[in-house]
């Protein structure tokens, strides 16, 4: 059987490594068009900033290492550009010197990725402008910060000298994962970046109050940014610099542009072999990754796949699905019976020494299919146990179905241990787990790790109080219209307060609940929902209509920068 491959990185290499293991006869070609096979681009923003030193690195195996560990006939520089499905042929073309082969094939498997969005606005071929994707993109980029700009000052004018000025300013365009990271990194070198973004939020598939978390985070470390602004245009300016034209109208000065607009299935190749491509103009595969044509397999980001909570087809461009479609194509050529379970999008970004992650469907998503049976909670635990030196609140949003509890997605925001959170929601969410597995779900606990009540625990915990009805929830988009009760202490009224609230300390509580409306619904305040639970508890059982405010004054903070923004 030959096997042949098009593209050598994170879906190809995986699938080519798989075969070999399941199948040491088989003939195997993996064609990759770039200089490199199977290397790290999750890892290009930490290079341009200097984190990642060594371009090496970045470059997980050679093509050496497929031939000589893998027996694969590996070939860089080599382009597929045509499929004949009905010969089984794919004419492949020698990107150094325009020689163009013809092999044949008894399977084939795309994994051609998806190329950066790059709109034709006028200027953006100006040198200055780059993107982020392959490590010569890395390359061209640290050459071109290192290169500086060159300008006369005015003193050195004067005295006839010319300086070289260290390109200091950055643009990104695109509020993505690969926008902010290389943002970071640019602060971290020491830039001024602004960030330019057409949306309302950065990171579009959290929603937009937990974006507002990240956003007001990363102001604060130094990157300025733009939202609500497409960019129109490029010029060039004085200084070797460029000028970022923007339809508000808006000019931003910078000394290197950084499209980050996204990305767009490649499809080029799918469409010479007529495979079908979806609605969301990926190629269309089942859950074997076969496309419409049954000897052609596709993985990766090129490829639409089903959407693990909402059943929609959708678009994820992420490693692991990537590196986890490549090896069930390779389990189904070698004739195995492996399926891919669709995509949560499981994701996480690490951005200044916090991290911000989720898995599953947003609260947006869920809107936008119509979907009503649902409900949410805002919690704030800390990291670890409080006691512990070094614990930090982690501010989590977590989905959950409101007929049977099932977990439908969680979005998860803080410094310390977020990921372990978000990673233990994203198994319970794929092995189908309601909120009352989250009560009882058993995970490792001394102090510097986390708490008896572990924040995937207490999560649980709290949903399941809401679906019992021993906690009623309300959310602050209602309840300001409510009556409401402030049960915290008078210090912290000082720091915070919400005017229109009645205020009673919890501990006074239980001798003024003749101060309290019986014919009204209450809704309790706290600073995260704690003591207003409590306290809900308790009027409840002395036959008030109470409800909690999810997340309290905490929640309120960003909720409130929602609308403010
Ligand atoms: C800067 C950056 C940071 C990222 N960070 C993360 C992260 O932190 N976490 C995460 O989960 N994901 C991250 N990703 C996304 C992740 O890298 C991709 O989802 C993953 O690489 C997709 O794998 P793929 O095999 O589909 O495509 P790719 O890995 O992009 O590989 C496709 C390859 O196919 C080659 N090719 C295309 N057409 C042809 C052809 N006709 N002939 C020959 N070769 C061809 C291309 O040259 C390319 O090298 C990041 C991506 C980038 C660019």
């Amino acid at each position: 059987m030959k096997v042949i491959i098009v593209g050598g990185v994170a879906g190809g290499a995986s699938c080519a490594a798989r075969l070999r293991r399941l199948d040491e006869k088989a003939e195997i070609l993996m064609v990759e068009r770039g200089p490199y096979v199977s290397y790290a681009n999750c890892g290009l923003p930490y290079h341009i900033g200097g984190v990642i030193e060594k371009e090496s690195s970045l470059l997980v195996a050679s093509e050496r290492t497929f031939r000589e560990q893998f027996n694969v006939d590996c070939r860089v520089n080599c382009e597929a550009i045509k499929i004949s499905p009905d010969k089984k042929t794919v004419d492949l073309r020698n990107v150094t010197t325009g020689n163009i082969t013809t092999e044949s094939y008894d399977k084939l498997v795309l994994s051609p990725g998806a190329p950066s969005i790059r709109p034709p606005l006028p200027g953006i071929d100006l040198p200055g402008i780059f993107q982020v994707r392959t490590v010569p993109d890395a390359r061209a980029i640290r050459e071109w910060i290192e290169k500086g700009s060159l300008f006369l000052s005015g003193m050195n004018s004067y005295s006839g000298f010319q300086t070289v000025r260290p390109k200091t300013r950055a643009v990104v365009i695109g509020g993505g994962f690969i926008g902010l990271e290389t943002a970071e990194n640019f602060v971290h070198r020491g830039f001024d970046v602004t960030l330019v973004e057409m949306g309302d939020q950065v990171l579009a598939p959290l929603d937009q109050e937990m974006a507002r978390i990240v956003e007001g985070y990363v102001e604060k470390h130094g990157i300025r940014l733009a939202l609500n602004d497409g960019v129109a245009g490029f010029q060039q300016a004085a200084n070797d610099t460029l000028s970022v034209l923007t339809k508000s109208g808006k000019s931003y000065p910078a000394d290197i542009v950084i499209l980050a607009l996204g990305v767009r299935p490649d499809t080029t190749l799918a469409k010479t072999a007529g495979l079908e491509i979806g609605q969301r103009g990926g190629i269309r595969v089942d859950d074997q990754m076969r496309t419409s044509n049954p000897d052609i397999f596709a993985v990766g980001d090129a490829v639409e796949i089903k959407d693990f909570v909402t059943g929609e087809w959708s678009l994820i461009a992420l490693a692991g699905p990537a590196n986890r479609q490549g090896r069930i194509a390779a389990d189904v050529i070698a004739g195995r019976d492996s399926r891919f379970r669709g995509s949560q999008g499981t994701s996480i970004i690490g951005l200044f020494g916090a991290a911000a992650a989720w898995t599953g469907a947003s609260e947006k998503t869920l809107t936008r299919i119509g979907d009503k049976d649902y409900e949410k909670i805002y919690l704030y635990p800390n990291s670890h146990a409080g006691y512990y030196p070094g614990a930090k609140p982690i501010a989590m949003k977590v989905l959950f179905r409101k007929t049977d509890g099932r977990l439908l997605g969680a979005q998860a925001l803080g410094e310390d241990n977020v990921d372990k959170r978000i990673s233990a929601l994203a198994v319970a969410l794929q092995m189908g787990a309601t909120i009352y597995d989250l009560e009882e779900t058993e995970l490792c606990y001394a102090p510097q790790f986390g708490s008896a009540k572990d924040p995937v625990n207490f999560a649980g915990m709290v949903a399941a109080d809401v679906l019992r009805g021993d906690m009623p929830l309300s959310h602050w988009k209602t309840a300001k219209a409510e009556f409401l009760l402030d049960v915290r202490e008078p210090a912290e009224l000082a720091v915070e307060n919400v005017p229109e609230a009645v205020h009673i300390p919890i501990g006074q509580l239980r001798a003024r609940l003749a101060e309290l409306p019986r014919d009204r619904e209450i809704h309790v305040i706290c600073r995260s929902g704690q003591r207003a639970y409590i306290v809900t508890r308790m009027l409840l059982q002395n036959g008030f209509k109470a409800k909690t405010v999810s997340g309290g004054m905490l929640s309120l903070a960003h909720n409130y920068l929602l609308d403010a923004h």
